[in-house]
């Protein structure tokens, strides 16, 4: 059975370039509802154990290096089938090739900036929650 939370993070780029708010408004309007947010920025060794699965690729130490270039806005979204539901509204990795009117669509700079991270799996969702918030910060 899918769950009904998903993690995401409004990343760098679209915080720098104003995003934030309409960002919050598509996730808003398409349902789902926050129970946790948090406007922080990841120093580059927090960025790097966030995305350790991706340590071997070819573009971690850039990853690491923008993700730990600005603020974020951290959030848990609960909506049914949080997971997937959310990964539709945010488009493919890439924003060329992400659907027209996906978050990464309309937000995004490129393949690395690209605005907008979202859980790929329920198990996810939930390390990546514990990773950014305590239970005392998280609202029903
Ligand atoms: N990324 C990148 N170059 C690539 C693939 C990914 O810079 O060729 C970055 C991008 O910011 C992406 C993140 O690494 O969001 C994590 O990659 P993943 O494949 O998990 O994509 P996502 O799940 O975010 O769509
Ligand atoms: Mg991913």
């Amino acid at each position: 059975m899918s769950g009904k939370r998903t993690f995401t993070m409004i990343k760098p780029d679209a915080v720098q370039n104003g995003h934030t708010g309409a960002i919050l408004n598509d996730i808003i309007t398409d349902g789902f509802r926050v129970v946790a947010m948090k406007y922080t920025r990841l120093t580059p060794e927090k960025a790097g154990e966030f995305y350790a699965v991706h340590r071997e690729r070819p573009f971690y130490r850039e990853l690491v290096e923008y993700m730990s270039s600005g603020p974020i806005v951290a959030a848990i979204l609960e909506k049914e089938n949080a997971v997937e539901s959310f990964r539709k509204l945010i488009g493919a990795t890439d924003p060329q090739k992400a659907e027209e009117g996906t978050i990464r669509r309309k937000y995004a700079q490129s393949i690395a900036a690209n605005a907008i991270h979202g859980s790929d799996s329920d198990e996810n969702a939930a390390i990546e929650s514990a990773f950014f918030f305590s239970k005392l910060e998280i609202f029903e």
